[in-house]
């Protein structure tokens, strides 16, 4: 185990991906630490999101908070208007509850103890295994998606997902180092990521192409196998986009629960599984309305929503919302699915 550990380490030191919020190999050898912050923060976008996605992101929240504390002692709508656009807004919630825990319960700073960590608010058994090994370089074993195909592919294992979890948890702990555990998490996330990818593995330039099962077998295209997934139901709703002659528009924060909770939104109707004929729920405001052509299209986790967009401008007095200038709003401040409704009455 070791060994194969080791061959992936010396693969890493040479093709580790870079990422803002990466300390490199290199760097660590020259006694740099990992900044926990950054670990935590970029873990946490990275959750359901694309590294892509996420690295502007990250670079926006690390200038504007720096640190653990300044996050903290953010205001709540600042942190979901630069969320915006990042989806599972739960996890913007969540991030805010955990940074203002660690300065409350550990001085600003993130316990280097994995049960501490999985205590925090919005911190799981993969995120807590992703910090303490990451940050801390304590031996845990963080099992993404990319982990979980790797280890399918090199025991060849064909119990499908998601019941193949715990198997591939034990390949993956088996495996994981004493020694620099941090950069063999990571290592195996970029051999998954780059060289062992769903499609067309480069089983050719693998460092794990010897002990490798399923290439040994021909399988590795078809591994991890999953089951498959339910269609998702589609949901219809209504949204009342209302725009002052100044240029104003009609905003409405959401219920801090449930779905988008604590986003501006524009107000709407119920979202039901049974499509609508004519727009649904009560306008926010007495004024004439006109359905744009065209609907919003957006798919969240459980469901596919497709919304009917409603269009007025008007100044007279909302009976919900409140309209926001320009200057308190622009459209990165909403969530997609409401941008999207935005976009529409723009065409
Ligand atoms: S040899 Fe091929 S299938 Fe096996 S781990 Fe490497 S890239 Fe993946």
């Amino acid at each position: 185990m070791r060994e194969r550990a080791k061959d992936l380490l010396d693969w890493y030191d040479v093709h580790a991906r870079v990422m803002p919020w990466r300390t490199p190999p290199a760097d660590k050898r020259a006694g740099t630490r990992p900044n926990p912050y950054a670990v935590w923060l970029s873990e946490v976008m990275l959750q359901q999101t694309t590294v892509a996605a996420v690295k502007d992101y990250f670079t926006r929240f690390t200038t504007r908070w720096p640190t653990v504390a300044d996050l903290a002692a953010a205001e709540d709508g600042d942190v979901m208007a630069e969320w915006a656009g990042l989806g599972y807004y739960a996890r913007a919630r969540n991030l805010l509850k955990c940074a203002r825990a660690v300065v409350a319960q550990h001085g600003g700073r993130f316990p280097a103890d994995h049960a501490a960590l999985l205590a925090l608010p919005g911190i799981g058994p993969y995120t807590a295994a992703a910090i303490s090994s990451i940050a801390f370089d304590l031996p845990h074993a963080v099992l993404d998606g990319n982990v979980e195909r790797v280890m399918a592919r090199i025991y060849d294992e064909h119990t499908a997902l998601p019941a193949a979890k715990p198997i591939l948890m034990a390949h993956a702990e088996a495996l994981t180092p004493v020694e620099r555990p941090g950069d063999y998490a990571q290592a195996v996330m970029d051999l998954g990521a780059t060289i062992c990818t769903p499609k067309s593995p480069a089983c050719g330039i693998c460092p794990w192409r010897t002990p490798c099962l399923a290439r040994q077998r021909g399988t590795a295209p078809e591994l991890p196998k999953k089951t498959p997934k339910k269609a998702k139901p589609v949901r219809h709703g209504t949204v009342y986009v209302a725009r002052r002659p100044d240029g104003a528009y009609l905003l409405e924060r959401r219920p801090d629960r449930g779905l988008l909770g604590g986003m501006l939104g524009w107000p709407g109707s119920d979202w039901v599984d049974v499509s609508l004929d004519r727009p649904a729920g009560t306008p926010p405001v007495k004024t004439d309305w006109t359905v744009l052509q065209g609907e919003v299209r957006h798919t969240f986790t459980h469901f596919h929503l497709i919304l009917t967009v409603m269009l007025a401008e008007t100044d007279a007095e909302p009976d919900t919302g409140r309209f926001l200038t320009q200057a308190e709003f622009g459209p990165s401040d909403l969530p997609t699915v409401m941008r999207k409704a935005f976009d529409l009455t723009r065409h």
